[in-house]
């Protein structure tokens, strides 16, 4: 199991960025929204759309 996060801001490409907690590039913990634990990138993603309708995965963490 991972912990994923979600960024409060959009990035240029206008989508919400998804990370794991284990990034390199993680932004401060004020602009994260913690999403929860889970085995596999998708259902992180899964979740992060009920609170951002365009979201991405980190091209560092989650390639
Ligand atoms: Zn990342």
């Amino acid at each position: 199991m991972a912990e994923f996060f979600v960024t409060r801001n959009e990035t240029e490409d206008k989508t919400h960025q998804i990370h794991s907690k284990t990034c390199d590039h993680l932004p401060e913990e004020s602009a994260l929204m913690y999403i929860g634990a889970y085995a596999r990138k998708e259902a992180a993603e899964a979740d992060a759309t009920f609170y951002y309708k365009s979201v991405s995965y980190c091209p560092k963490c989650l390639a």
